[in-house]
């Protein structure tokens, strides 16, 4: 039997009220498995912290967090906190001292799910977004000069790495090659003469290592275009941090709403713990009702037993996310139901009982 450690860090808002039930559905699957067991310890960090201590995590957190073998993060933000100080203090923090630098993110059209275009359902839309997670367009990097003078002028500078462009591509390629899917490159080489016209170049030098594998590039205003109109073209998608950001929000509102995008951040040498999280942030809006979906928390629970090399128990789990979605009975209301969290949690495992 395996043991695996788990860091969950439940955050703010709806954060624990959705890790609550990924760890449900994490513990279920391990026990109808039976290879598997978690340990999980929570960290009540976060913005509640940060009001009472300054910060959002304890000072030695990240050392704290080193020794695990993931980690389960529900959201932080709060009203009052201002978000690049949740994100920077603790989110992007960990993604870089961890060196998180791949941002996976599946955009796939369940059956079952709602989407916005016209046909629906019968629009195949999978595609598997690569996101680089560590530098470019958020590396921080910049400057505020003569702040509140006529002259003021803030620069803020995408840093774009060789080694940090090339891995980006060539995980993209590795995991292409695995599912034998295409590549899609997304840049904007026109506008970002350095930047952007150095992806390229990486990712046509890359793509000589692929020579089997059927290679597409875009700007990323076209790519926004045939996200909507042509959705099928993307399979695997390689793309920076900033474009990656937006786009997976596209992506997100095609395959069923925010309720139900998940995301990983991974590094891939597995020499420091990987991240699993729902793409939603806080919602303080529905927060403390017990009505927020709880569907991408268990995906991102689904990736990470993929991540941990149990790819059949991540099938399971989005298995029964399918079922769960095409039964209608048990939904929340983004979904246009009237479940709970909790409800739907259950709902979740139970289903995963007829599947094991
Ligand atoms: P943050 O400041 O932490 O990013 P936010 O208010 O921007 O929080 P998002 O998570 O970005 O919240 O989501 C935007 C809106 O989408 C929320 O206000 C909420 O109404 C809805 N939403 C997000 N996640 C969920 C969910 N899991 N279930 C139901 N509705 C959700
Ligand atoms: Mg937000």
């Amino acid at each position: 039997m395996e043991n695996l450690k788990i860091a969950v860090i439940p955050g703010d808002g709806i954060g624990p009220e959705v890790i609550t039930e990924g760890i449900k559905v994490l513990e279920k699957a391990a026990e109808l498995d039976g290879r598997i067991q978690f340990e999980f310890t929570q960290f009540p960090w976060g913005c509640e912290y940060y009001l009472e201590h300054g910060r959002m995590m304890d000072e030695d957190g990240i050392d704290r967090l080193r020794d695990f073998d993931a980690i389960f993060l529900g959201a932080v933000g709060y009203p009052g906190v201002p978000d690049h100080i949740s994100l920077w203090d603790l989110l992007l923090r960990i993604r870089k001292e961890f060196d998180q630098y791949v941002n996976i993110r599946p955009i796939q059209l369940l059956n079952g799910a709602p989407c916005p275009l016209k046909g629906g359902n019968k629009e195949k839309i999978d595609m598997l977004f690569i996101r680089e997670n560590s530098e470019g367009e958020y590396s921080g990097a910049g400057d505020w000069l003569f702040k509140g003078k006529p002259e003021e002028v803030v620069l803020q500078t995408g840093v774009f790495s060789r080694k940090g462009t090339e891995r980006i591509i060539r995980y993209a390629f590795e995991t292409a090659k695995e599912a034998g899917k295409t590549v899609t490159s997304i840049s904007k080489a026109n506008a970002l003469n350095y930047s952007m016209v150095f992806w390229d170049e990486v990712f046509e030098e890359v793509s000589k290592d692929y020579p089997e594998i059927q290679t597409y590039s875009y700007l990323v205003d076209a790519a926004a275009m045939h996200m909507i109109t042509d959705p099928e073209r993307f399979e695997v998608v390689v793309t920076s941090n900033l474009f990656g950001d937006i786009l997976t929000d596209v992506g997100a509102a095609l395959a069923g709403g925010m309720g139900l995008a998940a995301g990983a951040n991974i590094n891939p040498e597995r020499k420091y713990p990987s991240m699993f999280e729902p793409v939603h942030g806080s919602a303080p809006d529905i927060a403390g009702k017990g009505i927020a979906n709880p569907l991408a928390t268990v995906w991102s629970a689904s990736q990470m037993f993929d991540f941990f090399g149990y790819s059949d128990i991540g099938e399971k789990l989005l298995q029964a996310i399918e079922i769960l979605l095409e039964e209608k009975e048990v939904l929340t209301q983004d979904l246009g139901g009237i479940a709970t969290t909790s409800e739907v949690g259950d709902r979740v495992a139970q289903i995963l009982k007829g599947l094991f």
